[in-house]
């Protein structure tokens, strides 16, 4: 499966920024990766974003509603993120579950509108270092998995970053072998929800993935690819980690 290295630029971009798109798209165009590249910019740039991605990457929107329009004053439908160009759509990213009170079922709503629509979801889960710390990592993403991952969505509309909390934008990450362990938990539990099949779902790693420790990461069994939110706002900071990316097909 080809790894997916996804770039979250959170609230963060102006028209200008499309500048680094364009090098990061010229890039791919010459220098063919060996990864699917998405980047998901603010919602008021994803129709520039994908006139100058000339489909060398795909672009993706950071939220979705899950209805498909009415009276929800400043949201955006998952129809509305397609309409746009869109492909993919991140939902319940920590801080959405964090300054929105997303829970795990309005997760769950959002990654069936975004299937609804024609939208991979790319659904966020991962403990806080409380949690960790306490022992509970994995009890707290079977528990996200469970809550945050629809049973009927076809596997070809669903992936997963995990993303410990306490790793995003902090410069800290979980080791190697931390990693590797989540991910083979994360396989296990995807498979006894989705069935057999779920071995096909990209397992994203999120969580301060930068050039210096990309090809470590992204080596390891089961990593699927990265979620990358700072180091994904420069053409120079993002390249190094996608062409990390490792050769699966
Ligand atoms: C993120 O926001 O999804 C993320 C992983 O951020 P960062 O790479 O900055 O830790």
């Amino acid at each position: 499966m080809r790894q997916l290295i996804a770039g979250n630029w959170k609230m963060n971009g102006l028209g200008a920024s499309l500048a680094e798109l364009d090098v990061i798209a010229n890039h791919v165009a010459s220098h063919p990766p060996h990864a699917d590249i998405l980047i998901c910019p603010p919602a008021t740039l994803i129709a520039r974003a994908v006139a100058t991605a000339k489909e060398c990457l795909a672009i993706g929107g950071q939220d979705c509603r899950a209805e498909i329009s009415g009276a929800f004053t400043g949201d955006v439908s998952a129809e509305m993120l397609k309409d746009a160009g869109a492909a993919f759509v991140i939902v319940g990213h920590s801080e959405r579950r964090q300054y929105h009170q997303e829970t795990d079922a309005t997760v769950a709503a959002k990654a069936n509108a975004a299937h609804r629509a024609g939208l991979v979801a790319i659904v966020c889960i991962g403990e806080t270092e409380a949690e960790r710390n306490a022992g509970k990592a994995l009890d707290v993403v079977a528990r996200q998995i469970e809550g945050s991952v629809p049973q009927q969505a076809p596997i070809s509309s669903i992936v997963i970053a995990y993303e410990p909390v306490w790793a995003i934008g902090t410069g800290r990450t979980p080791t190697s072998s931390e990693i590797a362990e989540m991910h083979a938990h994360l396989r296990k539990r995807l498979i006894a929800r989705l069935g057999a099949h779920a071995k096909d779902v990209r397992l994203l790693y999120g969580g301060s993935v930068k050039p210096s420790n990309a090809r470590e990461i992204l080596a390891l069994p089961e990593v699927g690819g990265a979620l990358v939110g700072g180091a994904s706002l420069k053409a120079s900071d993002f390249q190094p980690i996608f062409e990390a990316a490792a050769r699966n097909s």
